[in-house]
């Protein structure tokens, strides 16, 4: 492709909007252009790095004896209804983007795919013979994000390769799950990319188990915690650790103490002289589940420690049957404000004991009358703690566990692991954290589908079953800008080879130079007849330019035909390290053919 023929606009300055570098630098180098929040044109270079990840990711599920196919983004509600999800993604998370067609039909637009290939699967599979199946596609997808942000990493039409693995059994999903754990480290490995696998969190349903590929940059909005040995790596919502050693109480007989002004765990460990591992303390959430029901619930955990909020909405989740309902709605610290809303009489806020009398919420049709009380693991051990008095300024010490309190029967892990805590597998590793883009995610679905839409098999005894499900998914569009943000400098984008746009750009410094042209024209016809993929910046510019722009687009190779021709000579220079050398004109197709060859095998 020449340049002067192509649509090739750079920016000098970093767009207004654009926050982080690899985000200023695709709109910079012309790759893509905003067209609203979260949606974005993919520019003619763009297209072919998508392009390459996808053909990366295509030969990777295909090796794996994956099927492509192309399913509709236009999704008839019903189907999201048969599933149960319809309100949750339409109105309660709001991510999904629904309409009514001129026959008053509801449609909504595809944020994922397991509706419609549950679908397929109940029409047309019938017996165990025809499994394990999987089928998988690459598609945009359309999702309502709250905070569409930082271009294609959260974007709200986005390309993702999503496929949908159908088994008999456990035992066959967790094969093909190993199966697309390699073939996720090969695309990203192949694609250029640092990346970590972690363990994730699946929700209150996936017991089976996911893992997310992380590609590590400081720009990640996911935590990542994970072990120098390289045993253990999880992502923060789902980590599991050692909690540090409480320390001895220093309290031995109960009794309340007056306590003025203390109603964070600091203030109070200052005032009373003793380690936050001693407290424990009461931290107030609310949920609202499907069924419109707000439900206030207390968690006891030791006073050092952090609540996680999305291990604590999986137990609440799993709650959801004894409430009449499905799933939560939405989930919160309550501010002042909103307690006001249901509480019968006013809270001692900071020093809530956990004892705190059901007759502190005015019950309703809307509200539950009862606190769901749960007791994280690192409080349960506690004796002689410290805890609130349920008096605003008054603590009691020396308490135990079904002296003073009755232990809530709902004991459960929903602390917040955090870097430097003991890792579970070897106390005498710690954990180390770090921020990484979430590339990939993929996931032990088991029956949840298939139950709730029917989509059954008759297996070798002639039982009908629900087929077993899982789920794989990574983002091609948020990967390539992922591969920005992990690679470049202060002059722009570096791109692994493997997924560049073009491998190489023969830069002409003076176009008024007929041998310059020459010995460019023929260099770049027989590079791209030798499979180097080829730029030409025939553009009627400075060199200055033309250079600055060959570094910001970062194509791998530039080959100027500048002065060393006269020597039978021109000048390679590698983009990522800014190596130079002269290479004989005879030779310059060869090279760059097996240095490309090289780093693409990589
Ligand atoms: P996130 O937590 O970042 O919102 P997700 O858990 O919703 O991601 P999945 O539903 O598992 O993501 O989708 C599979 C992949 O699609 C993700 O791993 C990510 O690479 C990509 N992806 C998801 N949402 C977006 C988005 N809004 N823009 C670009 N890519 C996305
Ligand atoms: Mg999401």
């Amino acid at each position: 492709m020449r340049l002067s023929h192509k649509l090739f606009v750079t920016l000098r300055d970093d767009p207004a909007d654009a926050e982080i570098p690899s985000h200023k630098l695709l709109l910079r180098a012309g790759y893509i252009r905003r067209i609203g929040s979260g949606v974005y044109a993919y520019l003619p270079l763009m297209w072919r790095v998508l392009q390459k990840i996808s053909q990366i990711v295509r030969e990777e599920m295909n090796a794996t004896g994956a099927e492509e196919c192309l399913l509709p983004q236009l999704q008839p509600a019903e189907l999201w209804k048969e599933s149960g999800r319809w309100d949750t993604y339409t109105k309660a998370e709001g991510i999904m983007f629904s309409l009514i067609d001129r026959r008053e039909q509801q449609l909504g637009l595809g944020p994922t795919h397991e509706e419609v290939i549950t679908t397929v699967a109940r029409d047309m599979i019938r017996s165990y013979r025809q499994l394990p199946l999987h089928l998988y596609q690459i598609q945009t997808k359309f999702r309502d994000e709250i905070r569409p942000r930082f271009g294609l990493m959260r974007g709200r039409e986005f390309i993702m390769k999503d496929g949908y693995s159908f088994h008999a059994d456990e035992e066959s999903l967790k094969k093909t799950y190993q199966d697309m754990y390699t073939a996720y480290s090969n695309m990203l490995r192949r694609s250029g990319l640092a990346f970590r696998a972690v363990e994730a969190d699946s929700g209150a349903i996936g017991g089976s188990g996911s893992t997310e590929f992380m590609v590590l940059a400081d720009a990640g909005e996911d935590e990542v915690l994970y072990t120098e040995d390289g045993k253990y790596a999880a992502n923060v919502e789902k980590a599991v650790s050692l909690p540090a050693d409480a320390q001895t109480s220093p309290f031995t007989n109960f009794e309340k103490r007056e306590t003025p002004g203390t109603d964070t765990i600091d203030k109070l460990g200052d005032f009373l002289k003793c380690s936050p591992t001693q407290i424990v303390k009461n931290v107030l959430y609310q949920v609202v589940y499907d069924n419109g029901l707000t439900v206030l619930v207390l968690v006891n955990i030791r006073g050092d420690q952090e609540v996680n909020e999305v291990k604590l909405q999986n137990e609440l989740t799993k709650l959801a049957s004894q409430f009449a309902a499905k799933t939560i709605l939405s989930f919160s610290v309550p501010t002042q404000e909103i307690i006001a809303t249901w509480a019968a009489k006013s809270l001692p806020l900071g020093y809530i004991a956990p004892d705190i009398a059901d007759d502190y919420i005015a019950g309703s049709k809307q509200v539950h009358s009862k606190f769901v009380r749960l007791v994280d693991q690192t409080a349960v051990e506690l004796k002689n703690f410290v805890t609130g008095a349920n008096e605003s300024g008054f603590h009691v010490v020396g308490a135990n566990w079904n002296e003073q309190f009755k232990l809530p029967d709902l004991v459960v892990d929903i602390r917040k692991a955090r870097p430097g805590d003991h890792s579970l597998h070897d106390s005498t590793q710690t954990l180390q954290t770090a921020r990484g883009i979430e590339a990939g995610h993929i996931f032990q679905l088991g029956t949840k589908y298939s139950q709730a839409m029917g989509a059954t098999y008759t297996n070798e005894q002639g039982e009908e079953k629900p087929l077993v499900m899982g789920c794989y998914g990574v983002g091609v569009s948020r990967l390539a800008q992922s591969a920005v943000e992990q690679s470049y400098d202060k002059d722009g984008i570096i791109w692994p080879v493997a997924i560049a746009p073009y491998h190489a750009i023969v830069t002409i410094p003076n176009i008024k130079d007929s041998q310059q042209i020459e010995v460019a024209e023929k260099l770049y016809n027989q590079l791209n007849q030798a499979g180097v993929e080829t730029l030409l910046d025939d553009r009627d510019e400075r060199a200055g330019v033309k250079f600055k722009d060959a570094d910001l687009i970062g194509i791998p190779l530039r080959i100027v035909t500048g002065r060393a021709i006269t020597n039978g000579k021109v000048e390679v220079v590698k983009r990522a390290t800014r190596e130079s050398q002269e290479i004989a004109i005879d030779e310059v197709v060869n090279t760059l053919q097996q240095w490309v060859k090289e780093a693409i095998a990589g």
